[in-house]
């Protein structure tokens, strides 16, 4: 039969989609990060595909379908399609801005706050939802001021408002691609061909997670394996054995989120002991979960299946022992690599990693010659190699990976974008 599961008591979207529907999974996910209640339902049968989705068959290539509250019905839709539904698709209003942002996570985000309402004009640019990586997290427990913790998505979207509010403009689903820099301006080149030309700009772009780079990785993508958090999906995985590789605090909330709906949850870890990664509140109710159990010193080693994952292939790191576990739940929460592919075409200076250097780093980090600081005066703290070209967050080089730090970073990079407009 059917499955039907609702994140609010009125939901503003239907997704009906099958089991294993990758861009049934994309569609959740950015409604979850979005904040907007979807109620997600898993037809199953070439009869409940043409009673409930309205198409020929459970095959059928115009699934997954969406029907809005007032009815509005969109088979396979585009994530422009969904922004233009929700009226949140913009186009800038300007020609030239005082600040563009790049990347609207919690640095992106708390930077555009600052600079406008602080009188800068500014536009916020996201290729997806808002939120960066916490988006997808039920709950962040060290963020100041929310002693119960808080999800990550609810916490975005009050930033979004609050950043609207000042006048942010926040342009959804468009990723920059490349920039042009010249003295006193910059040009950020987004995938849809839009040209954002701005005085001075952030780099807030944070970070990508992490692949296991198994075969079949990609083809399973939203069809069984995941990235993050996972907080979309909990609710489908409900009287299933569900796995998470990592041991960070990330797949730790992940394992507790997922706990009360799964059979069991099983954290798949390459050290020995969860102690060492992670911080002590979760190992605490990790060991007091009765359903949660630890993998330590395993990895996994294969996925199989057909349209979605069925089974995965777990090694034994010590002993190289292998064995075989059902599931059609693989969540992925192993850290990120920097997004700054950008950096490289327009020589900002970047470290080994790729993460991006700025202020006196710049100093420190090896960097030819042609790349050296061109000015008299010395780069503001988080300026990076390029003058009026600003780093926050988790992309930044020695940076701490965390959500006040991204916030703190955000503020503080807009301090230095008015010293660098002013002259001072
Ligand atoms: C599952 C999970 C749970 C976490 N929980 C906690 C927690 O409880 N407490 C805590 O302190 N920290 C937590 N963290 C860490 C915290 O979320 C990060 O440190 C923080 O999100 C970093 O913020 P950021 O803005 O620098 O980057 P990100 O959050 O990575 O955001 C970057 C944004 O830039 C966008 N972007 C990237 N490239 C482009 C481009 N070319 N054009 C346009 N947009 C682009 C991305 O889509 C993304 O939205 C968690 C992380 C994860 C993964």
């Amino acid at each position: 039969m059917a499955e039907r599961l609702t994140s609010a008591e009125s939901p503003l979207v239907k997704v009906i989609g099958k089991p294993g529907s990758a861009l049934a999974h994309a569609l959740r996910d950015f409604l979850h990060r979005s904040d907007i209640p979807f109620e997600s339902v898993q037809v199953t049968t070439d009869e409940e595909a043409r009673a409930i989705a309205g198409v020929a068959h459970l095959h059928d290539s115009r699934l997954p379908v969406c029907v809005f509250a007032d009815g509005t019905r969109m088979e396979c839709p585009t994530l422009r399609q969904i922004l233009e539904k929700l009226g949140w698709f913009k186009t800038p209003s300007r020609s030239e801005y005082d600040l563009a942002i790049y990347g609207a996570g919690p640095a992106g985000l708390s930077a555009a706050v600052y600079g406008a309402s602080e009188g800068l004009r500014t536009v916020l640019i996201e290729r997806w939802a808002v939120g960066g990586q916490s988006g997808s997290t039920s709950s962040i427990e060290n963020y100041l001021g929310f002693p119960q913790g808080i999800a990550g998505a609810e916490l975005a979207e009050r930033a979004r408002e609050q950043a609207e509010k000042f006048g942010a403009e926040i342009l959804l689903g468009r990723e920059g691609l490349r920039a042009e820099f010249m003295p006193g301006s910059g040009v950020g080149y987004l995938a849809d061909g839009t040209r954002i030309s701005a005085r001075a700009s952030i780099c807030a772009t944070g970070m990508e997670y992490r692949r296991l780079d198994l075969p079949d990785e990609e083809r399973f993508r939203g069809a069984g394996v995941y990235y993050g958090a996972g907080a979309s999906e909990a609710a489908l995985t409900r009287g299933e054995p569900v796995f998470i590789v990592g041991g960070g605090n990330s797949a730790g909330q992940a394992a507790m989120h997922f706990s009360p709906q799964a059979s069991e949850v099983t954290l798949v870890i390459h050290g020995s002991s969860l102690k060492e990664t992670l911080s002590k509140y979760l190992v605490d109710r990790i060991y007091a979960a009765p359903n949660v159990e630890v993998l330590p010193c395993t990895e996994v080693v294969a996925l199989e299946g057909d349209e979605e994952l069925r089974e995965i292939t777990l090694r034994d790191r010590k002993s190289g022992r292998e064995r075989k576990a059902r599931t059609r739940w693989l969540f992925i929460c192993i850290g990120g690599v920097p997004q700054t592919r950008w950096a490289v075409e327009v020589g900002a200076v970047r470290d080994d990693a790729g993460y991006i250097v700025t202020g006196p780093d710049l100093a420190c980090v090896p960097h030819d010659h042609a790349r050296r600081w061109p000015l008299d005066r010395e780069p503001y703290y988080l300026e990076t190699s390029l003058p009026g070209v600003f780093a926050a967050g988790d992309v930044r080089h020695g940076s701490v990976k965390r959500y006040a730090s991204a916030v703190g970073e955000g503020a503080m990079a807009v301090i230095f974008v008015h010293r660098y407009l002013t002259g001072g």
